[in-house]
């Protein structure tokens, strides 16, 4: 379906090249091995879990016996499935939940929490969005065009007023209104880091205190699958500055190399919880390993 559509360019790319070279070779050898790298690495698999990967599927594939190619593809497919084991979705069960997301502008942010909003309020939750990046007017305004789709109340402030205070406005807002889940939106400009890493800090550290045990947090991280290994060095500034629990890969759609999905899980220990494989409300799917993994190479 969606998914399968979504993730064609990556089949067609490097999926493809794998099965080609697995079907290019009469017996698993170290040049099979070698160009295997190479496929792996060039699809943004990141060198360091490139290797790990290979050197696992070496492993297995002696243990095992195996002397037919055709027959490391089921290896590969459940090293991957290993690496890529997570939980996928925004909880929203058990308790009521702040969702704070953050990426740099671009990547899909508010795309993407006004889908989640969708989903939630779908699924008769009580929904409120915070506008938090007020750096851009238009930001705000965005958010407020999606508040209106969806259905939801939302707090805001006026452009360039602080975003703590819009944070904690919205976390008293979202506790006396009992909202299922509070989204705030931050800022993500790129050419002030140093100063957006200290707001954000800011930002979190005002919803965790105002959410007390009322209400969990949760730091949603939004990347670009596009952007490749760049995501990956993203996740890290992000991580270091507020602690991320989950991300959010948008654009898989966008790219031929959609390995970023593996390093940016292995290299960062960090879940991938949904992923974007278009522009409909319908192509950001919670993100599950067995449906993945089928999509892309069965
Ligand atoms: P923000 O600056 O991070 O808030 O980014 P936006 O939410 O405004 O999104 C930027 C662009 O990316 C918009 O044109 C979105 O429609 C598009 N976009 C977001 N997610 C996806 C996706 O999964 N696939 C594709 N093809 N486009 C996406």
């Amino acid at each position: 379906g969606r998914l399968k559509k979504g993730l064609s360019k990556t089949r067609r790319g490097f999926v493809s090249q794998i099965q080609g070279l697995f079907k290019g070779y009469s017996s698993i050898n170290e040049e099979l091995f070698e160009d295997l790298e190479e496929i792996l690495i060039q699809a943004d698999v990141g060198v360091h879990t490139t290797m790990k990967l290979v050197e696992n599927l070496k492993e297995r594939a002696d243990e095992e016996k195996i002397k037919d190619p055709s027959q490391l593809m089921g290896l590969l497919k459940d090293e991957l499935t290993e690496l890529l084991n997570a939980e996928g979705g925004i909880e929203t069960q058990d308790k009521p939940t702040v969702l704070m997301v953050v990426g740099v502008n671009g990547v899909g942010k508010t795309t993407t929490i006004g889908k989640i909003a969708k989903r939630a309020k779908n699924a008769n939750k009580k929904v409120l969005l915070a506008a938090g990046d007020t750096f851009r007017a238009a930001a705000i305004e965005q958010l407020q065009a999606w508040a209106a789709e969806v259905g939801t109340e939302l707090i805001s402030h006026q452009e360039g007023a602080d975003a703590a205070a819009v944070a904690y406005d919205a976390v008293q807002a979202a506790k006396s209104r009992d909202n299922d889940l509070l989204i705030v939106d931050t800022a993500g400009r790129l050419h002030t880091q140093e100063n957006l890493m200290e707001e954000l800090k800011k930002v979190k550290k005002v919803i965790t205190r105002e959410a007390g045990d009322e209400m969990r947090v949760e730091v949603l991280l939004v990347l670009d699958a596009t952007t490749g290994q760049n995501a990956v060095s993203q996740a890290k500034k992000f991580d270091q500055a507020v602690d991320v629990d989950g991300i959010a890969l948008t654009k898989l759609d966008g790219t031929a190399k959609g390995g970023v999905v593996i390093s940016v899980t292995e290299e960062l220990d960090i879940p991938i919880k949904l992923i974007g494989v278009g522009e409909d409300v319908a192509d950001l799917q919670d993100f599950e390993v067995d449906s993945f993994i089928a999509a892309l190479f069965d």
